[in-house]
């Protein structure tokens, strides 16, 4: 046996404990602290210590592995099979582009478009295609903001859920949404639709939030989206609630949190979510305000969660997860799709379907490819083309992270799309451990031990 080359192992002295965490398999175990000589000398000599607890642990949970497995060979296994597994349809789905915010930092450029009944008939048909040989399915609406296309989204939606029970395929469904149009007749009419997860931006406090979210107007947003968030909460929608972090804003996110945990909101529904702002070039020109690199922001995000964890908002199970694909854009499975039907790879490519797009949905529902340099670029981006992520330690975590400055040819550094956890897998590993420990996680010793069964 041998020592696998993901394992990360961190003291956690107000329990004095050892966390050991597989990034390859996703276990996090905990061990007694003194326990920590025993388990370097397992790890340095597996085949010369007689077995042991310590060592079946060390062996089940995958941080001692056969001489002749090649872990980088096991994950682009993962990589490859996830990006060309044609056994699923992934569908972010722009009913308009038509926005009533204003933010600064926004790439998506605001054309005065929504689907036509041509275009909504074309996606029935591009939906009816698809599922013929695939076991789930999953359409994520976004904008522009969709909410000023609901007709679409429960038309769309609704057809979707019918054909999906019909073929006995899994499908499910969410929206993004800025939240200021959520009132509780669209949450009745989401609800009735089967949406029932949301995904609303509150950048920090009242003040700094109404100044990077402002309605077309220039009216501030806040106090309105609380209400609704807060409505939504109650109602059972499982919302993501994501703060767009800069430098500054960052202190108020601080507000923020303990105004949310000081109202009537059903944190059990929250999962409050600090983000890094991107860097994107828009047709409006290239907007970074004020932003943290992702290494300086990898240094507040885990005081933001633990605030956010002490004030009683839960952690997601992903912080510590492990992954096949950092996200869809070079998967073939995963259609970016605008109000025209056009078709793109990446989020960050809509509203500039002119340069961006691989081809769009035809009359019968087809995929019209008419640029392929844009579906080679995207499709043949692979993190293990790059020395620096072959090389790297948390690349099971991030697989190569957000490729899109390199695809799009901005930059060929390294590193600006590179995970978060490369930065602060441990603090993560304290955070995660102590958020189990907290909610009464049932086996403590092996915390989302072998979640990867390849
Ligand atoms: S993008 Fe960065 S963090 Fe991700 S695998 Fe590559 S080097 Fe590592
Ligand atoms: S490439 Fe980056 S910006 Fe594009 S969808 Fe993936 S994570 Fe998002």
């Amino acid at each position: 046996m041998k020592e696998s080359g993901y394992n990360f192992f961190v003291k956690y002295e107000p329990d004095n404990i050892l966390l050991g965490y597989n990034c390859v398999s996703g276990g996090l175990l905990v061990f007694p602290g003194q326990q920590h000589d025993v388990i370097n000398k397992i790890l340095e000599n597996p085949d010369k210590v007689e077995d042991s607890i310590i060592k079946e642990k060390l062996i089940k949970g995958r941080f001692l592995i056969d001489d002749d497995l090649d872990e980088i060979q096991l994950l682009k296994f993962r990589n490859n099979t996830a990006r060309f597994n044609p056994n699923g349809l992934g569908m972010v789905i722009t009913p308009t582009l038509l926005c009533n915010f204003d933010c600064p930092y926004c790439y998506v450029d605001r054309e005065r478009v929504a689907m036509s009944p041509e275009t909504v008939a074309k996606m029935k048909l591009f939906f009816d295609k698809k599922i013929e040989h695939i076991g789930a399915a999953a359409a994520c609406w976004s904008g522009g903001e969709p909410i000023l296309a609901i007709d679409t989204v429960e038309e769309l939606n609704n057809y979707f859920r019918k054909k999906s029970l019909e073929e006995d395929i899994t499908f499910s469904s969410s929206v993004i949404t800025n939240g200021y149009l959520l009132s509780p007749e669209i949450v009745e009419r989401l609800t009735q639709c089967g949406i029932s997860v949301l995904q609303i931006t509150i950048d920090g406090y009242r003040e700094h939030h109404n100044r990077f979210r402002r309605t077309q107007g220039g009216q501030d947003t806040y106090e309105k989206i609380l209400e609704n968030v807060i409505y939504a909460s109650k109602k059972d929608f499982k919302i993501i609630l994501r703060s767009n972090i800069q430098k500054e804003n960052y202190q108020g996110v601080y507000q923020l949190i303990d105004e949310l945990a000081d109202s009537d909101l059903k944190k059990d529904n929250i999962l409050y979510v600090p983000c890094n702002v991107m860097a994107v070039e828009t047709n409006r020109g290239h907007y970074c305000g004020n932003c943290f690199s992702n290494e300086e922001f990898s240094a507040i995000e885990p005081e933001i969660l633990e605030y956010s964890m002490n004030r009683g908002f839960k952690l997601s199970k992903h912080l510590l997860s492990t992954t096949s694909t950092f996200c869809g854009a070079n998967s073939l499975t995963l259609f970016v799709i605008d109000a025209y039907a056009n078709v793109m790879k990446c989020w960050c490519n809509l509203g500039r379907a002119d340069k961006n797009m691989t081809g769009s949905i035809g009359q019968n529902g087809e995929i019209n490819y008419s640029n392929h340099k844009n579906i080679l670029k995207w499709m043949s981006w692979d993190p293990f083309d790059i020395d620096e992520c072959k090389k790297c330690r948390v690349l099971p975590a991030c697989m190569g992270g957000c490729m899109y400055h390199n695809v799009m040819g901005e930059t060929d550094e390294i590193g600006v799309g590179c995970s978060q956890r490369k930065y602060n897998l441990s603090q993560m590993m304290k955070l995660y451990y102590e958020f189990c420990k907290r909610n009464g996680h049932a086996k403590l010793q092996d915390i989302g031990l072998l979640k990867n069964k390849t």
